[in-house]
């Protein structure tokens, strides 16, 4: 269930508690806001300080995501240099702020190493449902991978508009960057 770097959860456990909770907030028209998490540059940093520095500021920001959560947010990596996070109960508006503290406090202090600290960001993509309050807009339950594709694709514009930002796809309309 959990990463061995990290310790916070793997993939696969992550889409067995989204989609459940997905489907809880589907059920009883709640938002629900899915984030990913992607470091920028960080084969620079992995290949000029080694895998090892890499592996640590890995584990750091683990932490440094996890103490800024809610009790209810689930978190883990999706993969080498990208995180995951699913809020319950967050609309677009609430997750905009709490993607916002996450990408901070990734940039705002460097991390440890064995050189000198170094100075990380991070790109963020979220997407959510439902894209409005209002139960008639929707028309069919979302799937949890509709979610993910919709981050990866904010991710993508965050990634080609300079990085270190956040932007987000809404689930049946683009609404684009809103800070
Ligand atoms: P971008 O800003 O576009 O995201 O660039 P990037 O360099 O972060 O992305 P890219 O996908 O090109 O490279 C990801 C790198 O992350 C590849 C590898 O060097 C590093 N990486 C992935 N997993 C691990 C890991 O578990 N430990 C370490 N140390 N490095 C890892
Ligand atoms: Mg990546
Ligand atoms: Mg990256």
């Amino acid at each position: 269930m959990r990463d061995s770097l990290t310790h916070i959860y793997n993939r696969r456990h992550f889409i067995e508690l989204a989609s459940q909770e997905l489907a809880r907030s589907a059920r009883f028209n709640r938002p629900v806001t899915l984030l990913i998490i992607d470091i920028d540059h960080f084969k620079a940093i992995s290949d000029t300080c080694g895998h090892l520095a890499g592996d640590a500021v890995l584990r750091d920001i683990a932490l440094r995501i996890k103490a800024n959560l809610r009790q209810s947010d689930i978190l883990a990596r999706y993969g080498g240099e990208e995180f995951i996070l699913m809020m319950p109960e967050t609309d677009q508006t609430q997750a905009w702020s709490g993607a916002e503290r996450l990408r901070q406090v990734i940039a705002a202090t460097p991390f440890d190493s064995d050189s000198a600290p170094l100075s990380v960001t991070a790109s963020v993509g979220l997407s959510c449902w439902p894209a409005t309050p209002d139960a008639n807009a929707t028309t069919s339950l979302p799937h949890i991978n509709d979610l993910i594709s919709k981050a990866d694709l904010a991710l993508y514009r965050a990634k080609h508009s300079g990085r270190n930002q956040i932007h987000a796809e809404a689930w049946f309309y683009s609404v684009g960057q809103i800070a």
